[in-house]
């Protein structure tokens, strides 16, 4: 996720809680709901989590060890290093995808990636100093990221350059290598688009465990490998109702898989039995919808309110 992607979403969250005992004592939907679009929801249900465990067994204090920050929430090697180095400014060793470009390169590895993570990161724990430890991780990241870039990195102007071995050699542009990526699964879902005599939508909570969990849906089949018939799907509907294909799909792209999502639509009577939570169209913009689901809004014509 980019620093452009997340400065908005930053610049929100800490005026909305700018300490961490306010985010622990919001109410977790609230947290989903500012997360919205910006995936990889666990994150978000970790930060939250995370939160309400350095409250509660730490007095509002963070621990400051990679050891002990790795007991919290949602807080995994890199993290722990990341908080560690540029928070507590302890020598920990922070890498990211422009960290091991810059190790592949300054130290010319060429056993391809992901195999080489773990030389990878011995050769930057190697690097990493007893003095600002915090400033030099932040320093090698943005290395990466703005000189060493993936093409055309500026060994011109590199502070590294008089020791680099990819620049010596000629093959900066070659480093790091990549073992082949698996094609990405693709997966078929349906959606089921009902709507009240009064205009309000049906949504859902999906479950707490497994994607996108705890996140409002427009109610939507298992996303499964085969592809559904309409009969099938109709055993899922969340309400027993008129249903009718949509024309056209909405397609999403996951980390690990594609996803194409159909859509039924429905009237459900006011007095229907239904699984799910009427919400007026107007208050939609409100509800903790991933992006999936907002695209399934626009397909719909129903992000215009
Ligand atoms: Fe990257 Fe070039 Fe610097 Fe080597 S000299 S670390 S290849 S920018």
């Amino acid at each position: 996720t980019t620093v452009a992607t997340v400065g908005p979403y930053f610049q929100r969250f800490v005026e909305l809680w700018p300490t961490v005992g306010d985010l622990a004592a919001a109410p977790r939907d609230a947290v989903l709901t500012e997360w919205a679009g910006l995936g990889y929801y666990a994150r978000a249900r970790n930060l939250h989590a995370c939160a309400q465990a350095v409250v509660a067994d730490r007095g509002g204090v963070f621990p400051d060890t990679e050891d002990a920050l790795r007991t919290l929430p949602g807080i995994g090697a890199y993290t722990a290093a990341a908080v560690a180095a540029i928070a507590f400014d302890r020598p920990a060793a922070v890498v990211d995808g422009n960290v091991e470009r810059v190790m592949a390169r300054l130290y010319g590895v060429t056993d391809p990636l992901p195999g080489s993570k773990p030389a990878l990161k011995k050769l930057a724990a190697g690097l990493t100093p007893a003095v600002r430890p915090g400033d030099y991780a932040q320093a090698v990241m943005d290395l990466g990221a703005t000189v060493c870039t993936p093409r055309r990195p500026a060994c011109a102007i590199c502070p590294l350059s008089a020791g680099c071995a990819a620049r010596r050699l000629g093959v900066a542009e070659t480093l790091p290598r990549r073992a082949p990526k698996k094609a990405r699964p693709q997966r078929y879902g349906v959606a089921f688009w009902a709507v009240r005599p009064d205009g309000h939508v049906l949504l859902r909570r999906r479950a707490e465990n497994g994607l996108l969990g705890g996140m409002m849906e427009v109610p939507s089949t298992e996303w499964r490998e085969a592809r559904w018939s309409v009969e099938e799907a109709l055993e899922h509907a969340p309400a027993a109702a008129d249903w009718r294909q949509v024309d056209g799909a909405v397609r999403h792209v996951f980390t690990h898989f594609g996803l194409e999502l159909s859509v039924l639509a429905a009237t459900v009577e006011s007095a229907a039995r239904v699984d799910g939570r009427w919400v007026a169209r107007h208050s939609l913009p409100d509800e903790a919808l991933p992006t999936v689901m907002r695209k399934v809004l626009r397909h719909l014509g129903a992000d215009r309110v």
